[in-house]
């Protein structure tokens, strides 16, 4: 998309100007109208469309561009190495792990790089971390008026960065900020997202022996020794009944958000180094126009559920609200954090922040112990990559048990005080059970 204005139609009367929120209009001498002057877009438009309505003259116009990006001018994985008061978040780790297996896939010579943006004092000591986890290169985008994310701001530096360096792919967590940034830098980019992916492909071998396995697509149109390195971004729709998969065949850069807990971390590297670009950003204040005022910490019990080794999950099996006092209790006991189905949220027992699956967060604890849950694709959708799955259901043909790795058949108001009493002799029990 463009706007344009229509030279012969316009009279200079500015009235545009004052209903773009973008600041995106100046004169430019003309001489073919009486005020010997017309309006001219500059690059701070953001295609909100507001000035075509305003124009009385019909001298603005939207048009459609086709895009055709010189796709060879563009190079090497990007990931959007998210932090938060200095702090990086784990999803940041995740997608320079699977960043680093796709730039291979693509040629020995892509380089995975992290994007790190913020406050320098913030930024500065994350770059070895982002080395350590398999990053070849970070470029760091510092600026005092970065400290906090702002759409405008992080949108304004990111796409300064791109214009200047090119990259293939760039890959955002589908995080809060990250579902708000990445579509923002795509518009400014005219490129394509695919939002909340949880696969990614180079290689056309690789996608067909995982389309094989896991949908129902007819694959004998798909050539496996095509070389094309386009990555092919799938991601669940339909409440998690379709897997569509994405190309991006004619613009750069190919940018996907991918949910957290998914992809695989690299083994840290201590001590690892590798190139630190500083990019210079013109970004001021004028560029940003939100102002922060406070951030708040949410009141409620903050819940980490990506980072939990140990889930303990109820579901609509307990009842009611006070059974999220027994599981409170079982995560206790064992050392873990309190999920839960989408049911329970629902029906008012639990904040939605416990939600694990597709429409809440995606876990892969140590061990994930399923209370009550039938197991739903969608709740499926969030846990099932978990290593080890423990279900607890009354109902021997619930779903639930497709998945798991143990399962008992039981009232959990039964099972699980049993568990908790036997918890500190689970070691005793299971070398006694092994030997
Ligand atoms: C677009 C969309 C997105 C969704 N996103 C999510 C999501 O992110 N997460 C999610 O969880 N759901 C999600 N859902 C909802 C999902 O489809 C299911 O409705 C939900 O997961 C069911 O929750 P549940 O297993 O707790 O309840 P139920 O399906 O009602 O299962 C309760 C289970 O408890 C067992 N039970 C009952 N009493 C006992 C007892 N005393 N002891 C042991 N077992 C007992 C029953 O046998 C049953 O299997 C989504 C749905 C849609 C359409």
């Amino acid at each position: 998309m463009a706007i344009n204005i229509i030279k012969e139609k316009c009279i200079g009367c500015g009235q545009c100007f004052s209903v773009c929120p973008a600041d995106a209009f100046e004169f430019e001498p003309y001489d073919g109208n009486k005020l010997g002057k017309v309006a001219k877009i500059n690059a701070k438009c953001t295609f909100c469309n507001q000035c075509l309505t305003a124009c009385k003259f019909g001298a603005i116009e939207e048009k459609k561009i086709e895009v055709q990006a010189d796709l060879g001018d563009y190079k090497h994985v990007w990931v959007y190495a998210e932090q938060r008061n200095g702090k990086l978040m784990n999803v940041a780790l995740e997608l320079i792990g699977e960043g680093y297996r796709l730039a291979k896939e693509i040629s020995d010579d892509t380089e995975v790089c992290a994007v790190l943006i913020g406050a320098e004092e913030d930024i500065a000591p994350l770059a070895n971390e982002c080395f350590e986890y398999g990053a070849e290169k970070v470029y760091k985008i510092a600026s005092p008026l970065l400290k906090n994310y702002t759409t405008d701001g992080y949108t304004f530096a990111m796409k300064e960065a791109i214009d200047q360096y090119k990259p293939e792919i760039i890959l955002y967590g589908a995080t809060h900020i990250g579902r708000d940034f990445a579509p923002r830098i795509a518009a400014r980019c005219n490129t394509g997202l695919t939002a909340d992916c949880t696969r990614l492909d180079v290689r056309v071998s690789s996608y067909i022996d995982y389309a094989k396995k896991n949908t129902t697509l007819d694959t004998s149109t798909l050539d496996p020794n095509d070389t094309s390195t386009g990555i092919k971004q799938t991601r669940p729709a339909f409440g998690g009944n379709l897997m569509a998969t994405i190309i991006c065949p004619r613009t750069r850069p190919q940018m996907s958000t991918v949910r957290p807990g998914v992809m695989q971390k690299r083994e840290p590297v201590k001590g690892a180094t590798g190139e630190i670009v500083e990019v210079k950003t013109a970004v001021s204040a004028d560029d940003i126009h939100i102002t922060l005022k406070d951030v708040v910490k949410s009141a409620k019990e903050l819940v980490s559920l990506t980072d939990a080794d140990i889930i303990c999950s109820g579901g609509r099996g307990l009842g009611d609200a006070s059974g999220f006092e027994l599981i409170k209790k079982f995560a206790d006991k064992v050392g873990g954090v309190v999920g839960s189905s989408r049911a329970a949220v629902d029906a008012g027992w639990i904040d939605h922040s416990h939600q694990v699956g597709q429409t809440g967060t995606t876990v892969k604890p140590k061990i994930y112990f399923a209370c009550g849950i039938s197991g739903a694709i969608q709740h499926l959708a969030g846990m099932q990559t978990s290593d080890i799955i423990v279900a607890i259901n009354k109902d021997p043909d619930a779903p639930i048990f497709e998945v798991a790795d143990y399962g008992i058949v039981g009232d959990l108001y039964k099972v699980i005080p049993e568990i908790i009493d036997e918890w500190d002799n689970a070691e005793e029990l299971y070398d006694a059970s092994t030997k």
